[in-house]
């Protein structure tokens, strides 16, 4: 029953997220702080699902611990934070918010564009330190200006769209073949963006193959005069190969929010023991240094308790995996469960040979509406609509489910 439902929410996550479980019709405890693993362990046993952010850790012990646990929503972007194989071992997706806050990266973007363009952040600085230094000698509009994009995804492609707007020409590079929008064009190469771009900006993930993306050789394939962003990973960008053409002033200006290595909180340095080029970095004129805020909005921060406690809501009402990280993805077509004698049954188990038999073996008495399973790893889940189950049949079809050698978890949603 929903009003036996619990969900624990930690690190005052935001009060539509509250709202939203609340009117569900689920238990809610909403609570500002982070908990420690010994109170989580202690505590976790008597809830269904738990919403944290960054600062708590779901770690293999607090996992052990959770008996009644059947989901996590992480209301953030990344999921280090949880042990997301024990997770999945215990048959408990993770669900978080990746895309939430593309917007808000491509709209700094576009206020870099013209800052570096105008030189805007060294001229308030010189207006705040007492003096007046009027110029336009290498200052100049972004309208038709030539914009390099890499990786054409989620922020990529929206920032194509705002900087249009502007009367910029777009280029973009991707791996993948992508539908341009508007007048954008897709470009064959790296080389052939960096050589016809007057700003290149990253919107690529951190892997193996993009890290040290733009180096030496890159960059010096760019234009002279032109200006490197990056709101993407701290790694994408070798960065004293940068510092090094930005003394050559073979680039005219460059954009950071990302760092190899970040501080750990607020109020702490940004200095040469973090990172060894970073007061060199600093000093250099026209270098736009950010602390990692592109996706930092209140329009983010609400996108994502939204989005977090949707999925959530779904997962537990009815089934549906799509956008956990760590867990199979599966969804059935709506199903009607007020309709009597209709069920569905959501079974999360080992990816062993054999299960669909001894499932459908169970089941055969029932009449089988859908059905649809897909695995990841070690681990599948199963899900499916029958109908003509009777009331006393359900608790039955649960156990026996349960009962079966490879079943991690099952439930029986009617
Ligand atoms: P996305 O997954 O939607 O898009 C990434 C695109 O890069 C995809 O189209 C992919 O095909 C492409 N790509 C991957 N490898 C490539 C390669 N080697 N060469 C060219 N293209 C490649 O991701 P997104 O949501 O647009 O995010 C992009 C980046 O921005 C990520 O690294 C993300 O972590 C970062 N990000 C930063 C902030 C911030 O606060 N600064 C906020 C959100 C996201």
């Amino acid at each position: 029953d929903k009003d036996e439902f619990r969900i624990l929410l930690l690190e005052n996550i935001s009060q539509g997220a509250v709202d939203a479980f609340k009117h569900q019709g689920f238990q809610v405890d909403h609570f500002t702080k982070a908990w420690s693993e010994d109170e989580l362990v202690q505590n976790i046993g008597q809830y269904h699902a738990i919403g944290i952010r960054s600062k708590t850790k779901i770690t293999q012990r607090v996992i052990k611990a959770a008996s009644k646990l059947v989901a996590i929503g992480c209301f953030c972007i990344g999921t280090n934070q949880v042990d997301l194989d024990s997770a999945a071992r215990a048959g408990i997706p993770v669900f978080n918010s990746p895309f939430s806050n593309s917007r808000s990266v491509a709209e700094l973007v576009m206020s870099e564009l013209i800052a570096l363009s105008r030189q805007l952040l060294d001229r308030a600085r010189e207006m705040k330190e007492g003096l007046w230094n009027k110029t336009s000698k290498n200052c100049w509009e972004v309208r038709g200006k030539t914009l390099g994009i890499i990786g054409y995804g989620h922020i990529g492609s929206q920032l194509s769209v705002l900087a249009e707007a502007f009367g910029l020409r777009v280029l973009f590079y991707d791996i993948l073949n992508i539908m341009p929008l508007g007048s954008a064009r897709q470009m064959p190469t790296l080389q052939a963006l960096l050589r016809e771009s007057d700003y290149v900006t990253l919107h690529v993930p951190e892997d193996p193959d993009t890290i040290n993306m733009i180096s030496t050789e890159q960059i010096a394939q760019m234009k002279k005069g032109s200006y490197l962003i990056n709101n993407a990973r701290g790694r994408v960008v070798d960065i004293p190969a940068l510092i090094q053409a930005l003394k050559d002033r073979h680039l005219a200006g460059a954009a950071i929010d990302v760092y190899p290595a970040e501080p750990a909180g607020n109020g702490q340095p940004f200095d040469d023991k973090l990172n060894a080029w970073a007061s060199e970095l600093r000093s250099i004129p026209n270098v736009i240094l950010t602390p990692h805020i592109g996706g930092s909005t209140e329009e983010a921060q609400r996108m994502i308790g939204e989005e977090v406690s949707l999925a959530l809501t779904r997962y537990l009402n009815l089934g549906t995996s799509f956008g956990s990280v760590n867990f199979p993805e599966v969804d059935l077509r709506a199903i009607d469960i007020d309709q009597p004698n209709q069920i569905r049954l959501c079974h999360v188990h080992h990816n062993q040979p054999g299960v669909l038999r001894q499932v459908n073996e169970i089941l055969s008495p029932y009449n089988v509406e859908k059905q649809y399973s897909d695995s990841k790893g070690d681990i599948a889940y199963l899900m499916a609509d029958i109908s003509d189950v009777s009331q006393q049949d359900v608790e039955r079809l649960q156990e026996k489910i349960s009962a079966t050698s490879a079943n991690i978890l099952t439930r029986v949603l009617a």
